[in-house]
């Protein structure tokens, strides 16, 4: 694939990562071209873990992040699929608008959000990698999701990901959520899922084997949205918020002798995920993980 880039940077508003004119010196005609949209997207950590895989697979590929204004994603798909992008991923505020200009699958669908798009696809085709992230983070630490109880903290779009994701990989989902009318529309769309209010955590936790926090509470302030008497140690806890890496809830759990997965693990497996889908190939996992983790 070849790309005219003074076009794309013109046409979405590229955002350089690097502040260095980066952009220009490094893609040359015949490289592929992955990228992150969203709005803002500045201060993603996608760049670094994907470069790193190209890097040490040695694959003639570039990351760019894309910045299009909130009701420009249309323009936005169109003239990336005109201009040769080969994937992106979508994020805040895209994830569920793209749905209207990709074809998408039958996972993204029921989850309601696309955060890749595969653009060798015809059509194009959107995906949620969040969801096979989290069960891919489970799955690294020798958590077994088939016949496990899920207590699921959050109804926006990582509780939708991490919902579906823990059912299909054959664990009975509790969804408790602040807005307890946003858990039951998504407990209706997940087969055997049950709605819940944040009060009822300590009954729904007691008998569960996993916990997994969908909230953004812990990221920007030093809180928990699970009480800590609730935690126990037969407990796995695995954190969505991944800034900070080491959340209050995390601590507490591991105090509480829970075996604990942090949200960098789902970050990074969503982006496995990604890549293996655009590129075919097996990830460097390894060396994903330490580009993300060097960065955190
Ligand atoms: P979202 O769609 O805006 O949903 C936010 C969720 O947090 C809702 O369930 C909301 O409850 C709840 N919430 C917010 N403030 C709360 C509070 N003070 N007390 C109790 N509940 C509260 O956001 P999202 O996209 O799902 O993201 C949620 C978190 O997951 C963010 O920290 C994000 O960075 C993280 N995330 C991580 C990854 C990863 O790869 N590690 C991927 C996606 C997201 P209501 O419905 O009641 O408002």
């Amino acid at each position: 694939m070849s790309l005219l880039l003074g076009q794309i940077a013109a046409e979405f508003g590229y955002a350089d990562r690097s502040g260095t004119g980066l952009f220009s010196d490094a893609i040359v005609s015949g490289m592929d071209v992955y990228g992150l949209i969203g709005n803002p997207v500045g201060h993603s950590l996608s760049p670094p873990m994907h470069e790193a895989a190209y890097e040490e697979l040695g694959i003639e590929a570039r990351y760019v992040t894309f910045e299009p204004e909130a009701d420009a994603i249309g323009e936005a798909i169109d003239g990336a699929q005109t201009l040769g992008v080969d994937g992106l991923n979508v994020t805040i505020p895209f994830k569920q608008s793209v749905l209207d200009h990709v074809a998408v699958d039958e996972r993204a669908e029921r989850i309601g959000a696309v955060n890749t798009i595969d653009f060798s696809a015809d059509p194009p085709t959107g995906h949620n990698t969040d969801a096979a992230g989290v069960v891919r983070s489970f799955e690294h630490h020798a958590v077994d999701l088939d016949g496990a109880t899920a207590v699921i903290v959050g109804a926006g779009g990582a509780g939708r990901a991490i919902a579906f994701g823990l059912a299909d990989a054959g664990a009975t989902v509790r969804i408790a959520n602040r807005t307890t009318d946003r858990a039951e529309s998504l407990a209706a769309a997940v087969p055997g899922a049950t709605a819940h209010g944040l009060d009822s955590l300590d009954t729904l936790l007691s008998d569960a084997d996993i916990l997994a926090n969908a909230t953004s509470v812990g990221m920007e302030e030093d809180e928990t949205p699970v009480p800590s008497a609730a935690l126990h140690d037969e407990l796995v806890v695995l954190d969505a918020v991944y800034s900070p890496i080491k959340t209050r809830l995390l601590r507490e759990a591991e105090a509480a002798g829970a075996k604990t997965i942090d949200g960098a693990w789902m970050l990074l497996f969503q982006g496995v995920a990604a890549f293996e889908r655009w590129t075919g190939t097996s990830a460097p996992v390894a060396v994903m993980n330490q580009a993300l983790r060097d960065r955190l």
